[in-house]
């Protein structure tokens, strides 16, 4: 990895004082949480909007960006400090290869993640998309067997390319409600996500939109058709992630290298079988055994006996 030196959040002081604003406050109630320091990792398929997001968050071009392949081939920690709270936000090469899910890609970002604890998981994708298909569900399965279906209760689904026009006179809010709901379902189906999982069925789906022609408000904030400034609205919508009651998702040894964390429960099996054998089965055995034994004959069995051993 190159380790990159913990630098000054400087690119904050670039976005107009409205959004700094609001950022600084943000931080400010981090602290008052004593949350110093937040990884945040960013996953999806390639040429969504991972290094872009990762740019507008931070204020520089600090990540390439490409409209034609995707330029990030390894995972890539960008750090910076602000009033003594740090951000880490982690770009990563799309999990998507030849129309497979990237296994090495998957591997190469566990490796980087070891010892690292995950905060929050952006998992981004594209508003103007308009199906899910089965590679999506296989993305969203090989995330949870690698780090285990705790992560979906630090996520927040990102769809860039958020100032778009939807087709078909569908309005913008009945375009945004179905493309999260047909996302979520994805998630929640390739995640084995069940209704009572509280937390990681109620994701949260925020827009973006990177693009330099972004609209803005008065005070020079670059907005999604909602009006909302989004920079503010993600970094709360990531604080929010993090304050559920949820624990981060430590990437240690075990669970790298062990047994997917979602099966680990099947090593338990040969011993429960055993403990079953032992605690259920035998006794059970056993007491039947004493039965039979005690039972008395009735008088006709008793009468087959000695005829029978007359014959003899
Ligand atoms: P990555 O492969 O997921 O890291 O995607 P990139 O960040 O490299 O972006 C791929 C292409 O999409 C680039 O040409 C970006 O300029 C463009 N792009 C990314 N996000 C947005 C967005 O929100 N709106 C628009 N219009 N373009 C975007
Ligand atoms: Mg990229």
């Amino acid at each position: 990895m190159a380790a990159q030196s913990v630098r000054e959040w400087t690119g904050i002081q670039k976005f107009p004082a409205a959004t700094q604003t609001k950022l600084l406050e943000l931080l400010g109630k981090l602290k008052q949480e004593h949350v110093d320091s937040l990884t945040i990792l960013v996953l999806g398929k390639g040429g969504v909007g991972k290094s872009s997001t990762v740019n507008s968050v931070i204020g520089e071009s600090v990540v390439a960006v490409s409209a034609f392949q995707s330029e990030v081939s390894r995972p890539v920690m960008v750090s910076r400090t602000r009033a003594g709270f740090t951000l880490n936000i982690i770009d990563t090469p799309g999990l998507v290869e030849g129309g497979y899910v990237n296994d090495r890609a998957i591997d190469m970002i566990k490796g980087f993640l070891l010892d690292k604890t995950i905060d929050v998981l952006l998992y981004v994708d594209r508003l103007d998309s308009y199906r899910m298909d089965t590679l999506d569900k296989q993305i969203i399965k090989a995330i949870t067997d690698s780090f285990g279906k705790g992560i979906w209760d630090r996520a927040a689904i990102v769809l860039t390319h958020a100032q778009f026009s939807p087709p078909d006179r569908l309005s913008y809010e009945d375009f945004f409600g179905r493309r999260s709901e047909s996302f979520l379902n994805v998630v929640r189906s390739g995640a084995g996500i069940k209704k009572q999982d509280t937390l990681a069925s109620s994701m949260p789906v925020v827009l973006v939109e990177n693009s330099v022609r972004c609209n803005k408000n008065d005070d020079g904030e670059k907005i999604l058709p909602s009006g909302v400034s989004w920079i503010p609205n993600l970094v709360k919508t990531i604080i929010d992630v993090v304050s559920n009651g949820s624990k981060g998702i430590l990437v240690d040894k075990k669970l790298i290298e062990g047994p997917n964390p979602n099966e680990r429960f099947k090593m338990w099996i040969p011993l429960i079988v055993l403990a079953q054998y032992f605690l259920v089965i035998k006794p059970i055995q056993g007491k039947i055994k004493k039965d039979i034994s005690k039972e008395k004959k009735a008088p006709w069995e008793l009468r087959d006996l000695v005829a029978a051993k007359r014959r003899v």
